[in-house]
C-alpha cells in the first residue's frame, strides 16, 4: 500500500531524488565506486559541493555577497555557533518556540540576551508582533516555522541590526526577500535532505564582526575558506540535497514549490474548520503551511482516529512528545493527492463518529 508520510522529520523527499540518492551509493555517476568510499577532496565531489552552493543561491536570489557552507551538529549546533561568532556586547531574540527557546539558552552563555517577545505564556500558539529590536544589538535572532507548535512568520521584520534566522522547517517553501537576512540556516532534515548536514547561508560581510577568540571548528570563517572542507564534510547528506534542490529548481523552483505548499495548506485547513470533530491549536493568521497542529474536540476518540489513519496507510501524524494531539507535516516534497488522503479520513471519521 502507498504510504502517505506526514512526518515532522526526518521529513518526506521526492521519490526520484531517493532512487538517484540509493544508485549513488552503489556506483557514484558512473564511477565504479560508491559515493560513501570516495574522499571528499575528489573533483566528482567538490562539484557536488559547488553545485550545492550555486543552487542554493539560485534557488534564494543571492549574490556573490553571500557563502553557502554545510556543517555537522545540526541546527542544535547553530543554536551556540551564531553567539559564540557574532554576539560581542549583546544580541535579540524571538523566542516563538522550543527551538527559539533553546537558541536563546546558547545565547546566554556568550553575553546579554534580550528576548524581545515571547508567546511562551500562551504555550506558543503564535507569533509576536510589534515588538522594538534594539539598534544597539548585535543581531536579531528568529525562527521562521515553530515545527513543534504549527506556526510560520509570514512576514518577517525590518531589522535595524544584522538579521538571523532558524529555517530548519520552513526553507525553499515560499518566496521571501532572502537579501533582507545576513544569515540564515537550517538542519537540511526537514526540507532537503536526510539528517547529517546543516546549511549555513552566510552574507560575506558577517565574517569581518568575528571578534572572539574560538575554537577552529566553531568559527564560521574557517568554514568559509575552506569550502566545507576543512575538515570531513558529511558528502551524502549534502549530495541528496543537491539532488533535492535540482528537483525542485527543474519543476519551476520556489514559485513552484510556493503554489504547491499553498495548495496543500488551503485543502487540510479547509476540511480542518469545516470539520465538527478536530480543531486546530494556533491563531489562524500565523497557521504553517509545514507543520499543521490539531487536536480531536473528544479525545476519548483518538485510537480510533488513529486506527483509521493506520489503514489509509498515513505515517508520522502523531504530535510532537512535548504537545499531543496531531500534526501534519507538508514539506515541498508532498503531493497534494496526499493531504486529500488526510482530508478524506478526516471526513470519514466525521461521517462515522460525530
Ligand atoms: C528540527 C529543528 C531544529 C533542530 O535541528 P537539529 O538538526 O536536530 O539540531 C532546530 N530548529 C528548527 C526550527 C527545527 O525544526
Amino acid at each position: 500500500m502507498k504510504k502517505h508520510n506526514f512526518s515532522a522529520g526526518p521529513g518526506i523527499l521526492p521519490a526520484e531524488v531517493l532512487q538517484k540518492a540509493a544508485e549513488a551509493c552503489i556506483n557514484f555517476n558512473q564511477y565504479g565506486l560508491s559515493l560513501l568510499e570516495i574522499s571528499h577532496r575528489g573533483k566528482n565531489v567538490i562539484e557536488v559541493f559547488d553545485r550545492a552552493e550555486a543552487l542554493v543561491k539560485k534557488l534564494l536570489g543571492l549574490g556573490d555577497d553571500y557563502r553557502v557552507i554545510f556543517l555537522q551538529g545540526g541546527a542544535s549546533s547553530q543554536f551556540a555557533m551564531v553567539p559564540a561568532n557574532f554576539l560581542n556586547t549583546k544580541a535579540a531574540y524571538l523566542n516563538t518556540g522550543v527551538w527559539a527557546n533553546r537558541a536563546v539558552k546558547e545565547a546566554r552563555f556568550y553575553g546579554e540576551t534580550e528576548v524581545v517577545a515571547s508567546s511562551e505564556a500562551e504555550n506558543f500558539n503564535f507569533i509576536p508582533k510589534n515588538y522594538q529590536i534594539p539598534a544597539n544589538a548585535d543581531y536579531f535572532h528568529i525562527t521562521s516555522n515553530n515545527t513543534i507548535y504549527g506556526t510560520q512568520m509570514h512576514s518577517f521584520p525590518e531589522s535595524p541590526v544584522p538579521l538571523i534566522c532558524d529555517m530548519s522547517s520552513d526553507i525553499f517553501s515560499h518566496r521571501f526577500d532572502a537579501t533582507k537576512f545576513d544569515m540564515i540556516y537550517a538542519g537540511v532534515q526537514k526540507n532537503m535532505g536526510p539528517a547529517g548536514a546543516t546549511m549555513v547561508v552566510l552574507k560575506k560581510e558577517m565574517l569581518d564582526r568575528i571578534t572572539r577568540k574560538l575554537p577552529t571548528m566553531q568559527n564560521y570563517r574557517t568554514h568559509v575558506d575552506a569550502d566545507s572542507m576543512y575538515n570531513t564534510p558529511p558528502v551524502f547528506a549534502v549530495y541528496v540535497s543537491m539532488l533535492t534542490l535540482e528537483w525542485l529548481e527543474r519543476n519551476g523552483g520556489i514559485e513552484w514549490a510556493e503554489k504547491r505548499n499553498a495548495a496543500k495548506a488551503e485543502c487540510f485547513y479547509n476540511e480542518l474548520d469545516r470539520n465538527s470533530m478536530f480543531r486546530g491549536t494556533v491563531a489562524k493568521e500565523d497557521r504553517s503551511w509545514m507543520n499543521a497542529n490539531f487536536v480531536l474536540n473528544n479525545p476519548e476518540k483518538e485510537s480510533t482516529f488513529s486506527d483509521m489513519l493506520k489503514e489509509a496507510g498515513i505515517i508520522g501524524l502523531a504530535g510532537h512528545r512535548s504537545v499531543g494531539g496531531f500534526r501534519a507535516s507538508m514539506y515541498n516534497a508532498m503531493e497534494l493527492d496526499s493531504v486529500k488522503v488526510l482530508t478524506d479520513v478526516m471526513k470519514s471519521f466525521e461521517q462515522k463518529h460525530a
